[in-house]
């Protein structure tokens, strides 16, 4: 399938967060994905495959931007430090990403983080051509749905040539489901996170589905899009690529865990 690699490469990824793999390597590449729900710390071997990794719920990063400097490094500091005791070496060298359009906005906060933290900064890309080294689309639209916002990426010929990020996303989704089925933030965050319960969510989340489908529809529309993928978070809930299909009539595929394609796709720019 055209997911074949990126499959592969998230399913090993999904191994070594539970188990690292502990052999020699001349160097490390670490990714840095700072989120608004999660921090995602992603480590590469010299061959650039997956050697460990850890994740962080987290409130950081609001909008693409950190509201919470001191909070973030801390947390990449520890998860840094976690995964150096794992693999029993030091880790160098990382990269991170930024939402589309929020370069010049806060692109030295999220660089100061990484170096806070006791990285060498190699690399600070965009999250869509970051999930693009993975997903390797030449054509189409990246919709990224992680928990504060919407990053649309289109690509013409492997490029990026069009960028949005709207504020929408999972926070708002577990905002949805907490007013329908009376759960705090917290429970329904977890709530949703359960892929079982999914099937009974998707009435409750119908609406807002859709409306993250028009969305998506008002950007690609000057472009001749000829199909979406989904990665980010949001992208696991069951049956979402459905609504999204048939709300902007054009085929949706998404990946086997949309949630690790950009973190991956960060480290494998180191
Ligand atoms: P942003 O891209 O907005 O800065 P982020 O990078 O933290 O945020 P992701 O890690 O891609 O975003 O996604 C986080 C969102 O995905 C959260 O809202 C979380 O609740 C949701 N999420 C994670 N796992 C699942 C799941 N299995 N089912 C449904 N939603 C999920």
């Amino acid at each position: 399938s055209a997911f074949q690699y990126c499959d592969q490469l998230v399913q090993d990824f999904e191994k070594v967060i539970v188990q690292p793999i502990v052999k020699p390597s001349s160097v490390y590449y670490t990714g840095i994905d700072l989120g608004t729900a999660y921090i995602v710390l992603t480590v590469l071997d010299e061959r650039y495959q997956p050697v460990a990794g850890a994740y962080r719920f987290a409130n950081v990063v609001k909008d693409g931007m950190v509201v919470d400097y001191i909070g973030a490094i801390r947390i990449v500091k520890e998860l840094k430090q976690e995964l150096e005791e794992k693999l029993g070496t030091e880790l160098l060298f990382a990269s991170a990403a930024l939402p589309p359009g929020t370069f010049t906005l806060d692109s030295g906060a999220i660089k100061h983080v990484v170096q806070g933290a006791g990285f060498e900064i190699t690399k600070l890309l965009d999250e869509p051509t970051a999930a693009n080294a993975v997903l390797k689309i030449k054509n189409g639209a990246i919709v990224d749905i992680g928990g504060g916002t919407t990053g649309i990426a289109i690509l013409k010929d492997g490029e990026v040539i069009y960028v949005a990020d709207e504020p929408t996303g999972g926070t708002h989704f577990s905002l949805v489901i907490a007013g329908a089925c009376k759960m705090s933030f917290e429970e329904a965050e977890q709530y949703k996170r359960n892929s079982q319960n999914h099937r009974e969510l998707t009435p409750v989340l119908r609406p807002v589905i859709e409306k993250v489908s028009s969305i998506i529809s008002r950007h690609v529309q000057d472009y001749s899009v000829p199909e979406i993928y989904l990665v980010g978070g949001t992208c696991c809930l069951e049956g979402i690529e459905t609504i999204i299909a048939k709300q902007t009539n054009l085929p949706t595929f998404k990946p086997r865990n949309p949630m690790f394609v950009t973190p991956l796709g960060i480290a494998m720019n180191c």
